[in-house]
């Protein structure tokens, strides 16, 4: 077993939807060695091995795991958490018992989508970017023709949480962002 227990440590809204809860959960062990062998095993993922996460899809939830915690956004309360806390528990154990069976991955294989980026911009269409929409500027975003930094009011205090979240997840699917940031 690679690890025996979680604890939900933090319960916070949701950036990306704000009918929903972020819920983030420490781990009882490191859980990092497992990676390679989930990116290799599940569909659409995103893997970044330098900085030991890993990003799932499930339905609608986003699922990052690091090393000594998880975070689950667009949740829609604590007893979906605790379901799929339970699920991520039972899936990386028993994948890590199978791990000699696996060929891992290290590839960041999956793709971001575009309407998970534009969630996180300011949506308030100002066009500073030169884009006419934040739609766009994400589309563009995601298919690696602009740069995060265009959008100046992502930087601004108003939308620090969400600037986090989002350079996060663009670090994580392997895009360059600012390191200061
Ligand atoms: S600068 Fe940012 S907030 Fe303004 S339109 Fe572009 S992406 Fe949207």
């Amino acid at each position: 077993m690679l690890f025996h227990s979680y604890k939900i440590t933090r319960v916070l809204p949701c950036l990306a939807d704000p009918m929903k809860i972020r819920v983030i959960a420490d781990v009882s062990e490191e859980i990092h060695e497992v990676f390679p062998y989930l990116n290799a095993t599940l569909k659409g993922c995103i893997y970044n091995h330098a900085a030991n996460t890993l990003t799932i899809r499930k339905d609608q939830v986003l699922i990052t795991l690091h090393a000594l915690h998880i975070t689950l956004a667009k949740i829609e309360d604590e007893k979906e958490a605790e379901e799929l806390l339970k699920w991520l528990k039972d899936l990386i154990n028993e994948t890590y018992e199978k791990r000699e069976e696996i060929e891992p991955n290290f590839s960041m294989a999956a793709e971001l989508k575009a309407l998970d980026l534009f969630k996180l911009l300011p949506g308030t269409n100002c066009k500073q970017c030169g884009e006419p929409t934040c739609l766009a500027f994400a589309v563009k975003l995601v298919g690696r023709n602009t740069d995060i930094t265009k959008c100046n009011p992502l930087f601004s205090a108003k939308y620090q949480e969400k600037q986090k979240v989002l350079l996060d997840l663009l670090h994580a699917a392997g895009f360059q962002v600012p390191s200061q940031l």
